[in-house]
């Protein structure tokens, strides 16, 4: 015969086990309301078919969890074990230590928009700004919130109300729902639309800039698609010519945007701010956390003229950052300031992509060696493997990697990526030959100690 369900006590009886716990250094309306939250998650439990669930360890660990905050939290950090360098829904770009602790030293009182000489008002972005003009040789530069936003604000400050010419093969569509036309339309200006899906030409973009309503000519990077075989783009040099010989500026979305390490694995093909501007476009617009290695972010760079006219927009306002994002960026182009090599070490994006098979190969066998020491029903075999950029960067290409494959006696593969998801820090990998395989390129050694640990305590 079924038990019955264990009998959940009154707020009060339960108010009073706080007191027993030593918890009422929290405050009695604190704990009030952590129980009531933890209490939907027994009544939730419940009715997911748990009839056992009630006010036991589990409960009170909750209610601590809430008391505490910080172990409550549903956005936590995890081990990005899938290869994929530069994964969107795992937050993308890993932040370098220095950006981390930028961050956290601004977030009191700060030097946000104040001149400490004068003692006057300043301009939060002006480091930034500074120092994108300095790494990637623009006459200037501009942060706002991201990517999507750079393009949004280009058109709308340079074409409202005019024509924007844009390539049919570049009418992108990004993950969540961007898509080209449309943010071309929410800017306030109408598109030209010129050649066809596989081939454009330098003509038809000079036809197109013979209507007068045209202010402004947009190239797209593709990020996360080739087209392949019987196609055709102009040159961005020949294109950036005949812009300036009818007075328009080019703009180029270049998504992932390098700034430095295109020597690296997987970025062969991409272009680089510095070339793309050496080309004559006008404004390049790239990512804060692709390849650049940073927080989320858009950045604008090109002109000065232009770029102050993107600052005066009443948009720019509605896009400004916040002043732990401009501290962790300062921390990221300071150090991108300091050159390639420097770069290339230091930024944990690129220094993943500078991995070689040798070095991945050694530290995924002394990972899989612990797994199969701990003799816990695990098993573990080390195989070459493949990652990705990601977001955007090199959509087709494979990054050779060495993973760690593990198979456990009693769980399957879909088991154990659940357990995996479960643990703490959770920890993401990819399903492969019926087991679960920890790509170790995307793996920190500091995350290496911490998914050793979870195979040796695991039961
Ligand atoms: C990624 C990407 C965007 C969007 O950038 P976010 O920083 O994610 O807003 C826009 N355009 C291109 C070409 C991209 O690759």
């Amino acid at each position: 015969m079924a038990e019955n369900p264990p009998r959940i006590p009154s707020m009060n009886e339960i108010l009073e086990s706080c007191a027993q716990r030593g918890l009422e250094s929290f405050g009695r309306e604190a704990c009030r309301a952590a129980c009531s939250r933890a209490l939907d998650g027994v009544r939730a439990l419940r009715k997911a078919g748990e009839p056992q669930a009630g006010v036991d360890a589990a409960f009170w660990t909750q209610v601590s969890a809430f008391l505490q905050v910080l172990p409550s939290l549903q956005l936590r950090g995890a081990i990005n074990a899938t290869g994929v360098v530069l994964h969107t829904n795992l937050g993308r770009a890993p932040w370098p230590q220095e950006a981390v602790d930028a961050a956290a030293a601004v977030a009191g009182a700060s030097l946000c928009e104040i001149d400490r000489k004068t003692g006057g008002r300043g301009r939060r972005d002006r480091p930034v700004s500074e120092l994108l003009a300095r790494v990637t040789g623009a006459e200037a530069g501009l942060p706002v919130n991201n990517n999507a936003a750079t393009v949004l604000l280009a058109v709308s400050a340079l074409a409202r109300g005019r024509k924007v010419v844009v390539a049919r093969s570049e009418l992108v569509e990004i993950g969540g729902s961007y898509r080209m036309p449309e943010v071309i339309a929410a800017a306030g200006a109408e598109m030209v639309e010129v050649g066809t899906t596989n081939r454009v030409h330098l003509k038809d973009f000079e036809t197109a800039m013979e209507d007068p309503a045209v202010s402004l000519v947009l190239r797209i990077h593709p990020s996360n698609f080739r087209i392949e075989g019987f196609t055709t783009e102009p040159a961005m040099q020949e294109l950036a010519n005949a812009c300036h010989a009818r007075g328009l500026p080019l703009v180029y979305d270049l998504g992932s945007g390098v700034l430095n390490g295109t020597e690296l694995g997987g970025l062969e093909n991409e272009h680089s701010v510095q070339k793309s501007l050496a080309d004559g476009c006008d404004l390049v617009t790239f990512s804060g956390d692709k390849l650049l290695g940073g927080p989320q972010a858009g950045l604008i760079v090109g002109a000065k003229p232009l770029v102050e006219r993107l600052r005066r927009d009443m948009l720019t306002r509605c896009l400004r950052l916040d002043k732990t994002i401009l501290a962790a960026l300062e921390a990221v182009l300071s150090i991108h300031a300091l050159g390639n090599a420097a770069a290339c070490a230091r930024i944990p994006a690129l220094q993943r992509l500078a991995l070689t098979t040798a070095q991945l190969h050694a530290t995924a066998s002394q990972l899989a060696d612990a797994i199969n020491r701990a003799a816990n029903g695990f098993c573990a075999g080390v195989m070459a493997c493949a990652g990705r950029v990601g977001s955007g960067a090199s959509p087709t290409a494979d990054l050779p990697s060495a993973g760690v494959l593990v198979h456990h006696a009693q769980r399957d593969a879909e088991q154990l990526a659940q357990w995996l998801r479960a643990a703490e820090p959770p920890v993401f990998a990819r399903i492969q030959d019926g087991g679960v395989l920890l790509d170790m390129r995307t793996v920190s050694s500091s995350e290496q100690l911490l998914l050793q640990q979870l195979f040796e305590n695991a039961s």
